[in-house]
């Protein structure tokens, strides 16, 4: 069996919102911004990633169907019922750790202190806010106000979900 903490993701371009999401949750998650749907395949073997795609085609590759290549075929264009969908299928651990990975960049988030954000973030932030992670690739600051907020909901839905 394999750890539920191994699941890696590459997402097509088709489903880009599920990859967000797949991060917000904690799991990394590389976003495949159009191309060569063979370097998208190159890649999710290299580095064992599970396929995330709505193209049918794409399903019929010789890697996949083999089995060499794991793959979901997402069928709704709805995000919130795609992550349903991968949710179940892999009986995914949906309070896995969310909030650890940056969501532009997939990297994981580095805890800061307080002092450390101090000229990054803005003045009413900084005053009620203890929080804080900074992305290493983009420096984008992450703290538990309302954007993060927003976001728990979705997440914590899903977390019930599970249960
Ligand atoms: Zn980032």
């Amino acid at each position: 069996m394999r750890l539920i903490n191994a699941f890696k993701f590459i997402a097509d371009s088709n489903v880009g919102k599920l990859s967000k999401w797949l991060r917000m949750m904690g799991y990394d998650t590389l976003f495949f911004n159009g191309g060569d749907d063979s370097l998208m395949i190159a890649t999710a073997l290299a580095e064992r990633r599970i396929l995330l795609t709505r193209d049918t085609r794409i399903m019929k590759r010789r890697v996949i169907t083999s089995g060499q290549l794991e793959a979901i075929l997402v069928r709704s264009d709805k995000p919130e019922l795609q992550m349903q969908q991968v949710i179940d299928t892999l009986n995914l651990d949906c309070s896995f750790r969310p909030f650890t990975i940056c969501l532009e960049c997939n990297q994981p988030l580095i805890e800061r202190s307080k002092q450390q954000v101090k000229d990054l973030v803005p003045p009413y932030v900084f005053q009620t806010q203890n929080q804080y992670m900074e992305c290493p690739a983009c420096h984008r600051i992450y703290w538990r106000g309302t954007h993060w907020q927003a976001m728990n909901k979705n997440v914590e839905k899903f977390i019930r979900s599970c249960q």
